[in-house]
């Protein structure tokens, strides 16, 4: 054997064989069992199917079936579908930009025939129609050779069997994990297409074990708890948004979030679909993200199912092999748009009364849940019981119509709603938010120019103006605020060095008082957000403490004041206000 030399020897190029050629270029497509299952329930839709069922076994390895009832593929084209760089989804170049279909490159039965054994059988749709008594024609393909060609007996639609995964590509074959790390990936693809389709039947078994199945009833909401097996009316919130309607760009965003009892360690449960495509997109996530952030607790993320709508032509999903990322032509305005949507729903999401454990992949829920009886998957039955839009009376009704019983720990407020259930407000919390918003609502956006005398704050005057010191480098910008400072009420002045006097505070000052030097901080930020975050802190200081004992006027006027936030559920730092035990819960858990 040569050793060094070999480094710089050179080989003339040459063509690969097409056999090696065929299985390098499926290995782009296919990765591992789940892209079979992927491309197969994507072509089973391009199909039209109504009722689409997946068997797996082995973890995909042994055997991948997708069984549709779509419009078929006649017997004469059956060969030219598995040909690569087949389709009867585009003609031309310029038909991307139209695109209405999940498939379009015509590779998927080419590369998951040329690193396995495929069996096709399929009726057309046209045979059914001229009523010829033809049979389903079939045929089978190992390693991209026909192997077998024949009839069968079926119904119109397609199945198509994969057998021996990578027979042929050990060196991918030894790659592969566990059969059951491979069957929950498919387990994910499979629920993830269910939630994309709630008007198609979708059913998932596994070592022939059903793992998932859907009633195809085209309710976003229903699919999901039947998915999920979760109290829907509960713990979801509807999201939904329009832009532009009516005009050539126009994008619509519908879908559901958990609500906040329902966060989640991981970002697994947050699904989001492009024009029915599945999309892992980075800009998006992040518009989610920004959606959630801090108002979820730190390191939660929700359980969200978002589709985007906007015209074929504003996407461009033909950047990556397995057409997961898309580009969005006006990408600023549908994040900002999510962003929103996703924080006005989370905002108003009061929590649970006790936060739930998600299911999670798994199917079955553990936990008995209130009100909620479950029959295995058959959940049919529950279709109005989860509607969401019988959700309840808007969350300032809701509170301003609350009877306040007690005090609990001088901590609490307990009030009984008028439908007999119970919440606990934490009176902290609940003032802080009063305050903050009156805070921003008040001043935010004041300006070093804008001192008209009319509008400056109601200050206390501190009997004692306080002394604080700050760093070297905070004193020349907490100096530039001085004006704007003022105008929230806050009255400084410089008194030598680094030092400032504080005169005036907005709000309860004898509280405040002990806090300024924090506060002066703040204030002296350098960051974009330091007016919103020297808000948090002014109502962070200036709120009632737990431990002060208050009269059921002063617990009636605290939550009439809370009924008029904009976010009454959740307090400046993204912590839970209101709890809230419902009638059902009550009843279930008593079992009256
Ligand atoms: P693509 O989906 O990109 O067109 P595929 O290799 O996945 O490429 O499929 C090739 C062609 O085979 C499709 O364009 C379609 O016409 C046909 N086909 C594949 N699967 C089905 C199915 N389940 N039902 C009907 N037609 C199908
Ligand atoms: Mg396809």
């Amino acid at each position: 054997m040569t050793t060094t030399s070999t480094h710089f020897s050179r080989v003339p190029i040459s063509a690969l064989p097409p056999d090696v050629a065929e299985r390098i270029a499926a290995g782009e497509v296919i990765e591992r069992p789940v892209s079979v299952v992927k491309e197969l329930l994507e072509n089973a839709l391009d199909a039209g199917a109504r009722e689409i069922r997946i068997e797996v076994r082995g973890g995909g390895l042994r055997l991948m079936r997708v069984t549709d009832d779509g419009y078929g593929i006649p017997a004469d084209e059956l060969e030219r579908a598995c040909a690569r760089h087949s389709t009867s989804k585009i003609r031309r170049v310029e038909d991307l930009e139209r695109l209405r279909t999940l498939g379009f490159r015509g590779e998927a039965l080419a590369s998951i025939a040329a690193v396995a054994e495929v069996n096709i059988v399929s009726r057309a749709i046209e045979s059914e129609a001229s009523g010829a008594e033809q049979p389903a024609a079939s045929l089978t393909l190992r390693g991209s050779e026909v192997t077998g060609r024949g009839h069968k007996a079926r119904l119109r639609g397609t199945t198509v069997t994969v057998r021996d995964l990578f027979y042929n590509v050990p060196a991918r074959l030894k790659f592969m994990r566990s059969p059951r790390t491979e069957s929950a990936h498919i387990e994910q693809v499979a629920r993830r297409y269910a939630i994309g389709y709630p008007a198609v039947r979708f059913q998932l078994a596994q070592e022939e074990q059903i793992i998932l199945q859907t009633s195809g009833s085209g309710d976003l909401a229903t699919t999901l708890a039947e998915l999920y097996s979760l109290p829907l009316l509960e713990v979801l919130d509807p999201l939904s948004a329009s832009l532009d309607e009516g005009s050539e760009h126009a994008f619509r965003l519908h879908g559901y979030i958990g609500n906040r009892a329902l966060a989640q360690n991981s970002r697994q449960h947050i699904t989001v679909f492009v024009n029915g495509r599945w999309v892992h997109s980075r800009p998006l996530f992040d518009a989610v993200e920004s959606g959630y952030r801090g108002l979820l607790p730190k390191g939660k993320h929700p359980l969200l199912v978002l589709h985007i709508t906007l015209p074929p032509r504003d996407l461009d999903a033909n950047v990556h092999p397995a057409k997961t990322e898309v580009k969005l032509m006006r990408e600023a305005e549908i994040s900002s748009a999510i962003t929103k949507t996703i924080r006005a729903a989370l905002e108003r999401s009061p929590a649970l009364p006790e936060t739930l454990d998600f299911p999670g992949p798994g199917l079955v829920y553990q936990r008995h849940l209130p009100g909620i009886r479950r029959r295995g998957l058959h959940v049919a039955e529950t279709t109005g019981h989860y509607s969401a839009q019988q959700a309840g009376p808007t969350s300032a009704e809701l509170l301003a119509s609350l009877r306040p019983l007690a005090q609990l720990q001088e901590a609490v407020i307990l009030a009984e709603a008028p439908d007999g259930s119970l919440y606990l407000i934490d009176q902290h919390r609940a003032h802080e938010r009063v305050i903050y918003e009156h805070l921003r609502r008040t001043y935010a956006g004041v300006q070093a120019e804008q001192q008209d005398e009319e509008h400056w704050p109601e200050a206390h005057l501190l009997l004692e103006p306080v002394v604080v010191e700050l760093k070297r480098h905070e004193v020349d910008l907490f100096e530039q605020r001085l004006p704007m400072l003022r105008g929230m009420g806050l009255e400084c002045e410089r008194f030598g060095g680094r030092s400032f006097l504080v005169r005036s505070v907005p709000g309860n000052s004898e509280q405040l008082a002990g806090h300024l030097p924090e506060l002066a901080r703040m204030a002296a930020e350098d960051s974009n957000d330091w007016q919103d975050r020297l808000f948090i802190g002014l109502a962070c200081r200036s709120a009632l403490r737990r431990g002060r004992v208050l009269g059921l006027d002063e617990q009636r006027a605290l939550l009439n004041a809370l009924a008029q936030a904009s976010a009454p559920a959740v307090c400046p730092h993204g912590s839970p206000i209101i709890l809230h035990y419902s009638r059902s819960f009550l009843i279930d858990r008593f079992d009256w």
